[in-house]
């Protein structure tokens, strides 16, 4: 019970010339937990209450559990949903806020106090439910709305940015609850969020969503390591992945690497992804994130795959160091150790890792190691 089945599901907006969701083509495990993710505008929220029935569907079928849904109103779908505010009644207590969904669906007294209380139990605020929304803090209303969406024993939760009201410390704590209640509940989870940090802690699965289009699919370790296109790469990852433009020459027997600064030896396992097209040589885009780059204050000459460069600032994270280099016209990020200490305009050398660098067409975007296996 909980599978979703998105079959091509279009969305378009009255007056609008764009759609906001298109071609949405996605099937969704039982008990699983996706979280959809993208910048703002991207069509996420959308998505969810076009799942929720909030929202009409202009083309493509939505299934439930095998069963059409695109005509079934909200409250006849096995779902609950949680936004970002709390949407609480403000003269209701916290048992009657919990308890309401059931009442409205006719719940029996008894049934709904057990509901409630084993609820409340288990989110840990058994000892507020006499109280108003008013008396609690943000955290305590988030949970309330949790408590009234997890009482009504869906087949699938919907949340839209539920924790993005909350202070970080609050939001780190929240996050661990929710991953916990779905494991749990084992009951199919919904999750959108503009966050990737959050997408990538709770999510099974992430979809990767712009200008309303799904530009990937994948466990959060896959669209980290193996992005499908540049913009998931950039999307994907704190600080974002280094983007160095270049193109790829041959060169008896060996594909290099070339940008103005740069001239890097490629590991062979690349070289299909390069084989299968004559275009691709002129026009690359090579990713590589920052913990896979090298910073040393020395390198011997005749080693090539050191090249020089320049400090411009450093940023301290706490248990990192990110030292922002310059490359020629290019500004490269480093992971370097919190220990070291780098000062604007010292000079320094880098290393590329090539084993773990991505390549992209400059034009399309599109990871050109899609459809092989060299990566
Ligand atoms: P997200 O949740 O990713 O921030 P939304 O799904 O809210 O994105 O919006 C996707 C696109 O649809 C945006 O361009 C937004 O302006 C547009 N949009 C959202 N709701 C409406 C609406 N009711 N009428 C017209 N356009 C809308």
């Amino acid at each position: 019970m909980g599978s979703i089945t998105f079959h091509h599901v279009y969305k378009k907006y009255k007056g609008e010339d764009r759609p906001a969701v298109s071609d949405f083509h996605l099937e969704i495990q039982e008990g699983e937990f996706l979280v959809l993710v993208g910048p703002s505008g991207c069509g996420k929220s959308t998505t969810l209450r076009m799942l929720a029935g909030l929202e009409e569907i202009s083309e493509g079928e939505l299934y439930i559990d095998d069963k059409f849904v695109n005509y079934l109103s909200s409250k006849d779908r096995d779902i609950a949903m949680v936004f970002q505010n709390y949407a609480l009644y403000p003269n209701l207590n916290v048992y009657e806020n919990i308890a309401l969904g059931l009442k409205l669906r006719k719940t029996a007294k008894h049934e709904i106090e057990s509901r409630v209380n084993r609820v409340a139990k288990i989110l840990e605020i058994s000892h507020l439910l006499d109280r108003k929304p008013g008396q609690l803090s943000g955290g305590q209303k988030q949970r309330v709305a949790l408590g009234r969406a997890i009482a009504r024993e869906p087949q699938v939760f919907l949340m839209d940015e539920p924790l993005s009201n909350l202070d970080a410390k609050l939001r780190a704590q929240t996050r661990a609850e929710i991953i916990k209640l779905q494991a749990d509940l084992k009951r199919t989870m919904v999750y959108v969020t503009h966050d990737q940090v959050e997408a990538m802690t709770m999510g099974t699965r992430i979809v990767v969503m712009k200008d309303g289009i799904i530009q990937q699919v994948a466990p959060p370790k896959e669209l980290y390591n193996e992005p499908a296109n540049m913009f998931v790469a950039g999307f994907i990852g704190s600080p974002q992945m280094n983007m160095l433009e270049g193109k790829i020459t041959y060169d008896e027997g060996q594909y290099y690497f070339v940008s103005r600064r740069l001239r890097l030896p490629v590991p062979e396992k690349y070289y299909r992804s390069f084989d299968r097209s004559s275009r691709v040589l002129r026009n690359v885009v090579m990713g590589v994130r920052s913990e896979n780059i090298m910073l040393g204050d020395t390198a011997s000459p005749e080693d090539e795959s050191w090249t020089k460069c320049v400090v411009e600032m450093s940023e301290i994270t706490g248990a990192d160091l990110y030292v922002y280099v310059k490359l020629g016209e290019d500004t490269v990020i480093v992971r370097a150790d919190a220990d070291c200490s780098y000062k604007k305009e010292d000079n320094g050398f880098i290393k590329v890792d090539m084993n773990k660098v991505h390549f992209f067409d400059k034009e399309t975007g599109a990871s050109l190691a899609i459809g092989g296996e060299m990566v």
